[in-house]
């Protein structure tokens, strides 16, 4: 090779290297400050509720959320991992899952501010782009469409991460967009505030443009458009279904279709969405009308290890994860996604080891993360058992080890595949016909009665039900 060759390969090794960077993501702490692994069942941790705890550990256990031993674990694990990340992605819900009397403003701030020392004692000089959850607010999920205190406080305490105009929109909102530093093309960084479409947030319950979000995402959206730049979004509570309780939606209808429109309409400058809340690792599918996949949205698994009380759900524990992704800096292409876990028994019977639990393209065999390689994710599942068996255990960070049957099946194809109410309720009727066509006269009785449900505008309203009768029930 002659040095004009060699120098060649050297500039463009260099620019290979240069395009790729690394990025975290995590969700869903809920940090427990009451946790304390005592003999008397009833006095381990709140979050358990009247559940009793037997044999609590050190480091926690699955009825409860999370000590601050694993908390602190789980940001030092990080470190570990990959000290020096591009940034970090922090998708909210710190509090634990107690009674909101037992909680109250200023605790709710103190855990924020606990969590967000925390992340900035580690990573001192890493940018982190911070979203809220609906348990970063007291009264929980009550987050409101303007300007309140707790983001005033909250705004002060992620300072340090944001630009001046950050402050100002978030202190109104809890909504901002930054361009993300470095060289290269323009990339946006979009931080939403979808506790505001929350189907308990009682605050929002007659706005259709709650804190204007939506006219700024789409103002946000279309400058992006016109400036060239690449756009990640990330938020706490996502639009569409919960793959563990069939027709369990989060938002309410009409902003699960207008947001779903947005990224309708934008979707070429959207890259990705990163997303928590569910506690699960899973994905949502975005197509266009014709049918074509333009938007894929990673949900990310929790720290907290917290059993859910949502009725209806069976065994809704996980292991605590963290994520971290690998992207091209000048695309913001997804390259790939490393999942690691921390084994919970493990840790409180042997020792506490943060492991790598799968990579998605070697797990799935799959070129990247992009909107291509996910649709083809997804149709793998519907076509092999194994890898569907696969994802399953991915979905709650190896805590579930049983088989996912028909059902089961079902319910986490749909809701990964549709994310619109209407296609979604036509999807598990589908599934279920294909699954036994003897039952056909049943399903089309249950798809009336749930499109009709849907079309009444009652959906949300038999389910905000189930939410008010069981005062405990927390996601
Ligand atoms: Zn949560
Ligand atoms: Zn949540």
């Amino acid at each position: 090779m002659d040095l004009q060759s060699f120098l060649l390969l050297l500039i463009q090794c260099r620019t290979l290297t240069a395009a790729k960077g690394y990025f975290w993501h995590i969700t869903d702490l809920h940090l427990d400050p009451q946790y304390s692994a005592v003999p008397d069942p009833l006095k381990v941790c709140p979050s358990a509720g009247i559940q009793p705890v037997t044999n609590a550990g050190a480091w926690g256990n699955y009825l409860c959320d999370a000590p601050w031993i694993l908390v602190n674990s789980s940001i030092y694990a990080m470190k570990e991992i990959l000290p020096a990340p591009d940034f970090i992605l922090w998708t909210g819900d710190d509090t634990p899952h107690v009674p909101d009397e037992k909680l109250g403003e200023q605790a709710v701030l103190q855990i924020i501010k606990n969590l967000t020392n925390l992340i900035r004692h580690v990573f001192p000089d890493t940018q982190v782009y911070s979203a809220m959850g609906n348990h970063d607010f007291h009264p929980k999920n009550q987050l409101p469409a303007e300007e309140h205190q707790i983001y005033r406080t909250t705004a002060e305490l992620w300072r340090p991460w944001l630009s001046d105009h950050s402050v100002e929109t978030f202190r109104a909102g809890a909504f901002y967009s930054q361009l993300l530093s470095g060289p290269g093309p323009a990339r946006r960084m979009i931080v939403l505030n979808t506790n505001l479409y929350y189907e308990n947030n009682n605050e929002t319950i007659s706005l259709e443009d709650p804190g204007g979000q939506f006219q700024w995402l789409q103002d946000t959206l279309t400058h992006a458009a016109d400036a060239g730049e690449k756009v990640y979004i990330i938020g706490h509570v996502p639009p569409g279904f919960f793959e563990k309780k069939r027709g369990k939606m989060w938002f309410r209808e009409h902003f699960n279709q207008r947001y779903t429109e947005i990224i309708q309409k934008y979707h070429s400058v959207i890259v990705a969405q990163f997303f928590g809340h569910h506690h699960t690792d899973s994905f949502r599918m975005f197509y266009s009308s014709t049918g074509t996949p333009i938007s894929v949205m990673f949900l990310a698994p929790a720290v907290t290890p917290w059993k859910t009380t949502l009725p209806g759900v069976h065994n809704g524990a996980n292991n605590p994860g963290i994520r971290v992704f690998t992207y091209d800096r000048d695309t913001l292409l997804v390259k790939d996604m490393v999942t690691h876990y921390l084994n919970l028994t493990n840790a409180n019977m042997v020792a506490p080891e943060w492991k790598k639990e799968y990579s998605l393209k070697e797990a799935f065999q799959i070129p990247d993360g992009s909107v291509q390689s996910m649709h083809l994710l997804l149709e793998k599942l519907k076509r092999s058992q194994d890898h569907l068996q696969r994802y399953y255990q991915y979905n709650s960070v190896q805590y579930d080890q049983t088989y996912c049957d028909d059902n089961c099946q079902t319910d986490h194809l749909c809701a990964i595949s549709e994310v619109d109410f209407v296609r979604y309720s036509q999807c598990i009727q589908a599934q279920n016909a294909a699954a036994s066509p003897s039952a056909s006269m049943l399903d089309v009785l249950l798809f009336y009665s749930m499109t009709g449900f849907l079309t009444l505008g009652l959906w949300g309203s038999v389910s905000r039900l189930g939410h008010e009768q069981d005062l405990v029930v927390f996601v």
